[in-house]
């Protein structure tokens, strides 16, 4: 990890005290809780290289740290975009709270600065972009690398819900791989806002638990919930409560209309699990712990958490 002239600086300017973590040169700044950095960084600070993608409130681009050369992500939501949607304040808790995540499958949150009309957020980069296309690029993902990728995403889960977290939008847009394949949870703590998105700009209800699509009360089994679902997807392409319309979609979580179909093939275990997380009584889905100990992610999952693709 290079460590610049001007970054040590930052640091110095930093909270000194602070716990060090290596590899996270933002790591100061972003675990404050003051506002003595404010304006820390700013535009002048990254080399701005090629368009990584483009999201509702604005673009990601690949960036480095002038001073470090530390490569990142650096996501430009325009300021205008957030004050449509009136969760300016919103999006600035939910920064915080990411922001103080440290865990290897949730991408790191380094700091954000701002300008007149835009917010820039330094994100870590994850150089395999969106496991979404790899999906779509493979069809359908081996049981391997389902059993790795849901191994990660219960991990970081767990971790998140220690913390009184709870994400409700975990979908393969928001899911990216590193440089070694290991998976990132990207978008973390803006679940509110993307749930006020979603209704607004029609996105997809394929990953709502039955209480949210039914707006009853909710608690963290929903994240559980979305495990089944993604598991499913991965092994099988496709979301399972696909339909045409939204209203049969609805349908289909709320009566569990659940099939596996005869192609591809897919183990009795690993349909098991799915089972087991697809239940509509919240308390009834199986423990993050549980599907870390499921005879299926124990025979499956890399220890490691990475995946050669
Ligand atoms: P939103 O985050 O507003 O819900 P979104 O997920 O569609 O919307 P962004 O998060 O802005 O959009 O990201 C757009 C695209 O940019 C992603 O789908 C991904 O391909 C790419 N991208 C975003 N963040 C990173 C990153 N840290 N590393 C690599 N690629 C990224
Ligand atoms: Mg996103």
């Amino acid at each position: 990890m290079p460590r610049g002239s001007q970054m040590e600086s930052k640091r110095r300017r930093g909270e000194a005290e602070e716990e060090e973590e290596e590899g996270y040169p933002w790591k100061k700044q972003t675990t404050t809780r003051t506002q003595r950095k404010k304006g820390d960084w700013s535009l002048k600070d990254f080399e701005i290289g090629k368009p990584l993608g483009k999201g509702k409130f604005g673009r990601v681009y690949l960036a480095r740290e002038v001073q470090s050369k530390y490569i990142v992500a650096l996501k430009v939501i325009f300021k205008k975009q957030i004050e449509k949607y009136g969760i300016g304040h919103q999006l600035r808790r939910e920064l915080e709270i990411q922001s103080n995540l440290g865990h290897p499958n949730i991408l790191r949150l380094f700091g954000w600065f701002h300008d007149e009309e835009r917010i820039f957020l330094i994100l870590e980069y994850a150089h395999r972009g969106e496991l979404y296309k790899l999906l779509r690029r493979n069809n359908f993902l081996s049981e391997t690398q389902s059993a790795t990728y849901i191994a990660s995403l219960a991990n970081a889960l767990a971790y998140c819900h220690q913390k009184h977290v709870i994400h409700r939008d975990i979908k393969p847009e928001n899911l990216l791989l590193d440089h070694q394949g290991q998976l990132k949870i990207a978008d973390f703590g803006w679940s509110v806002q993307s749930e006020k998105k979603r209704r607004t700009m029609c996105g997809t209800l394929d990953y709502l638990a039955p209480e949210l699509v039914e707006q009853r009360t909710y608690d963290y089994a929903v994240d559980n919930w979305t495990l089944g679902i993604l598991c499913y997807e991965f092994l099988y392409g496709v979301p399972p409560f696909e339909a045409e319309s939204q209203a049969d979609t609805f349908r289909r979580i709320k009566e569990i209309d659940l099939n596996f179909p005869p192609a591809p093939l897919v183990s009795a275990e690993a349909k098991d699990l799915i089972t087991k997380l697809l239940v509509k009584e919240s308390s009834q889905r199986l423990s993050l712990q549980k599907i870390m100990e499921h005879p299926w992610i124990v025979k499956n999952a890399d220890p490691t958490g990475t995946c050669k693709n």
